[in-house]
């Protein structure tokens, strides 16, 4: 089935269908919102979109696959706290002895709160998939002339729990970092702007890219934010989903200059703080944004969306 399209004022077409039509046939609840079981035909999708990304890894990436946490004491050092402590997701266990665990585990028995007696873990879940390859970095010394590019990929975390299935609380994001001199990770962020859209066109997403802002936490943030928009730090491809006139972004472009470096005393080539970007892909959101936009027949997609998935 394809979902017809239709011709928007702003330069999109977008679908007219809604998400209550692909909900089911995607997703199963788990009672939590913006926490689904995937169905096979979701899952089929993310793993061709994956292969997909694959084929235009660039030579010489290396590749490192995380988990869906991490290291607390590394988050915190770079910064999240002070950016989206809203958004963090701490893991915490019961800890003591087994005398106070038994005492936790038993108020719960009794119908009473045992969660008062959690406490945190060295944990946290990921908020994004990047993260813990800059203190890898930082412990094999200075970078290689040209810098380095990593393709990392993880489930992600953020608690912003929402009806809607562009909004996930866990979600997976794939990523490609380069860790360098400016001029490389300048390089690398212009490239992939050109080449991402390049495949969401093959996809035959109605898309655009344009400038963004990360949802900095607090009145500060508001500062940031400004800041981040007005040096153009951050790209987002947008696809018009829930609406035309505030579209999803499915992948996006971020440089942070200097701020991993100096975080983590990375150094380039030359001995100067290196400078890091990425690229990253929302692989759920660009599954979604797929069945939200072409319907739930993957072998009725346009041709290009079909070679370039190899369905
Ligand atoms: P960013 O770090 O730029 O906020 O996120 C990178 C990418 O992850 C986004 O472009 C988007 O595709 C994906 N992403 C971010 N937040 C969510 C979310 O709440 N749900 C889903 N499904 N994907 C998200
Ligand atoms: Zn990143």
């Amino acid at each position: 089935m394809n979902a017809p399209l239709r011709p928007s004022h702003l330069g999109f077409v977008a679908p007219t269908g809604t998400q209550d039509t692909i909900k089911d046939a995607l997703f199963q609840p788990m009672g939590v919102d913006g926490v689904y079981a995937r169905t096979g035909l979701y899952e089929g999708i993310v793993e061709r979109l994956a292969a997909y990304i694959s084929s235009q890894r660039e030579a010489g990436t290396e590749v490192l696959r995380f988990p869906p946490v991490m290291s607390r004491r590394d988050l915190e050092r770079h910064g999240y706290l002070k950016s989206f402590p809203n958004l963090l997701g701490c893991v915490c266990a019961l800890h003591g002895t087994d005398a106070e665990i038994s005492a936790a585990a038993d108020r719960h028995m009794q119908g009473g709160d045992w969660t008062s007696a959690l406490s945190p873990s060295d944990l946290v879940l990921s908020p994004a998939a990047c993260y813990p390859v800059y203190p890898i970095v930082a412990a094999r010394g200075p970078l290689p002339a040209g810098g380095a590019i990593f393709d990392v990929a993880c489930d992600c975390f953020r608690h912003e729990p929402s009806p809607h299935l562009d909004r996930l609380q866990s979600f997976r994001m794939r990523e490609y970092v380069c860790i360098g001199a400016p001029q490389d990770v300048n390089a690398f962020r212009e490239r992939w702007m050109v080449r991402a859209h390049e495949m969401a066109d093959a996809l035959a997403l109605p898309c655009r890219v344009e400038t963004a802002s990360d949802p900095f936490f607090g009145r500060i943030g508001q500062v940031m934010a400004l800041s981040q928009l007005h040096q153009a730090l951050k790209f987002e491809l947008v696809v018009p989903l829930k609406s035309v006139e505030s579209p999803t972004a499915c992948m996006s472009f971020n440089a942070h200059r200097d701020h991993f470096g100096t975080t983590w005393n990375i150094e380039d080539a030359d001995g100067n703080v290196a400078h890091t970007g990425c690229v990253a892909f929302g692989m759920d959101r660009l599954a979604v944004a797929l069945f939200w936009t072409h319907g739930l027949d993957p072998a009725a997609w346009p041709a290009s969306a079909r070679s370039a998935l190899a369905l």
